[in-house]
């Protein structure tokens, strides 16, 4: 994943924004939009790169934990397993995203670092 943004400001992101809703045709004749369609529409599109910028932060969160984990209720080192995927319910909808797995056999239970202030 690329981290830098370059000198790309909110106001150049709004732009590219702007030019999103206007191909998807979201908001109509722009001449004779109202305001709860531009409104909706633009909040619509934003709560959707919302939800994309939580499941990356999120893997990227995942991708940064440590190989070896300790069980978080007995002590035990956990093993890897395959990243999953896992999907939570937030603010602005459902996010979908990649998150590292680690498993205590003492406990038979499945941990998943990434979204432990979740509660998941
Ligand atoms: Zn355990």
């Amino acid at each position: 994943m690329e981290l830098t943004t370059g000198s790309m400001s909110s106001d150049q992101i709004a732009d590219i924004v702007v030019r999103k809703l206007l191909e998807m045709g979201a908001i109509g004749k722009l001449a004779t939009a109202t305001m709860d369609t531009i409104e909706t529409e633009s909040i619509s599109l934003m709560d959707e790169v919302t939800r994309n910028v939580m499941a990356k932060v999120l893997a990227l969160q995942s991708s940064e934990t440590q190989a070896s984990q300790q069980c978080p209720k007995c002590g035990s080192r956990c093993c890897d397993k395959p990243p999953q995927g896992k999907l939570l319910e937030t603010r602005r909808g459902k996010v979908n995203f990649q998150t590292s797995v680690f498993r205590c056999e003492a406990c038979r239970l499945d941990f998943f670092p990434s979204v432990r202030s979740f509660g998941v």
